[in-house]
């Protein structure tokens, strides 16, 4: 019997299905990537995505959203209760729109806002020059120490000090070190700004526990929900009640028209699933696994930024081994491991092929992977970088034999 799908429009389900083979197949070590559960995947691809609901439970500019009402408070209720936050606002379509209405709440076009260089570890939303947040806005950026790979809070409240900026973001894409948010918020007091802790990467973490909480140190809480979080693609932002009407507000109607009703639930459902005994357990494993991860490839000869990691990431610069981090990224696909090039601090190389790769763990704790494993994977990696120096399409071609048949035995939850 052909699927719904398969009936009504073969050459999407055919994609479809090579997706999920690819899924199947291959370890996702992209550190923002994850395998949602089955639940959260039934709610995102449920009837709701069928309704109109622009405005807020019980205020609506459309009819017929009693239930909708229902799914989008438990949403709410249940940000809340995990996160410890007063207000939560669950409709912003995804990460960038919700940093988006960050700015929209607080500030006017040519305010100066505060952010972490996307270069060294930062988001392309808190004022980098392609992004309309470093055009509309004058971003200043703060860095991270040449010799340690830490962020230095004594330069970020002296850029702070200088600067006066009205908003200032801590949280980013490649941050292998626990955020300092207590840090953060004393220098954002001392000036005056508004702090916005961006935790897209580790909302999941700080859920589970294995991350401390930004609640009651930043003003505003911005996440996505799609990465160590586990649910489907979307985001929210949290405050205090304070804040809560100029959020929504700039939510909506300064940027967005109606929300996806379906994320709605799904991130409901994610919400729920994060509150279990079960889902601290999967937050601290990621943490366990990273580190094990960067024990055993130190242990290799890789050089890891910081020196290793207190989260669910791993930023190695691949410059002791001579090998670019594009190149090294594309072999590693040939050898069934997907991870992004990214940039190192300070690199000397240009964007599109940097120094460095991004390792994480999520999506390879969630299909049990465990520290155990974590030497087999180092061993793969050194195996493919070297394969990449001296491009060896048979060894990747070997590498690739071992990881498919470790990623059969333990499939994505379905
Ligand atoms: C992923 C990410 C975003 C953007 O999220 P999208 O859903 O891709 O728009 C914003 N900030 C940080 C720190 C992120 O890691």
């Amino acid at each position: 019997m052909p699927t719904v799908l398969e009936a009504a429009d073969a050459r999407v389900a055919e994609l479809l299905a090579a997706e999920q083979t690819r899924q199947h197949d291959t370890l996702s070590l992209i550190p923002s990537e994850n395998h949602v559960s089955p639940a959260v995947l039934a709610a995102t691809g449920s009837v709701l995505t069928n309704k109109y609901s622009e405005g807020y439970p019980s205020r609506r500019y459309y009819q017929g959203n009693l239930v909708i009402d229902g799914v989008e408070r438990l949403a709410v209720e249940r940000a809340q209760a995990l996160f410890g936050v007063e207000h939560a606002n669950v409709q912003p379509l995804s990460g960038a729109p919700a940093n988006l209405a960050v700015y929209a709440a607080f500030l006017e076009p040519g305010d100066t806002v505060l952010g972490m260089s996307l270069d060294a570890g930062g988001h392309l939303t808190h004022g980098w020059g392609v992004s309309v947040t470093g055009r509309w806005f004058r971003a200043v950026r703060y860095g991270v120490r040449r010799e340690t790979g830490v962020i230095d809070l004594d330069e970020v409240r002296e850029l702070a000090l200088r600067e006066r900026p009205k908003l200032i973001w801590c949280g980013g894409t490649a941050i292998p070190r626990t955020i300092d948010f207590a840090g953060f918020a004393a220098i954002a007091e001392e000036v005056g700004a508004v702090l916005a802790a961006d935790v897209a990467h580790i909302a999941g973490l700080i859920a589970g526990g294995a991350h401390p909480s930004p609640a009651g140190h930043a003003d505003v809480i911005a996440t996505t929900t799609h990465k160590t979080l586990r649910g489907p693609r979307g985001a929210m932002l949290m405050s205090g009640d304070k804040h809560a009407r100029a959020l929504d507000r700039a939510v909506f109607p300064g940027l967005q028209g109606g929300p996806h009703d379906h994320t709605t639930a799904a991130i409901a459902v994610a919400l729920h699933e994060a509150a279990q005994p079960a889902f601290a357990e999967y937050a601290r494993a990621i943490v366990a696994n990273a580190v094990a991860l960067a024990d055993a490839l130190i242990e290799r000869g890789y050089d890891l930024v910081s020196g290793g990691t207190d989260n669910h990431l791993l930023l190695v610069d691949l410059t002791a081994q001579d090998v670019g981090g594009r190149a090294a990224a594309e072999a590693l696909e040939q050898a069934a491991l997907v991870c992004n090039y990214n940039t190192v601090p300070f690199d000397p190389r240009p964007p599109l092929d940097p120094s460095g790769i991004r390792l994480g763990t999520p999506a390879i704790t969630t299909r049990g992977l465990t520290p155990d494993h974590m030497a087999d994977l180092a061993r793969w990696i050194d195996e493919s970088v070297q394969a990449a120096g001296r491009e060896d399409a048979a060894a990747l071609q070997r590498i690739r034999g071992e990881v498919v048949e470790l990623a059969r035995a333990f499939p994505p939850p379905a």
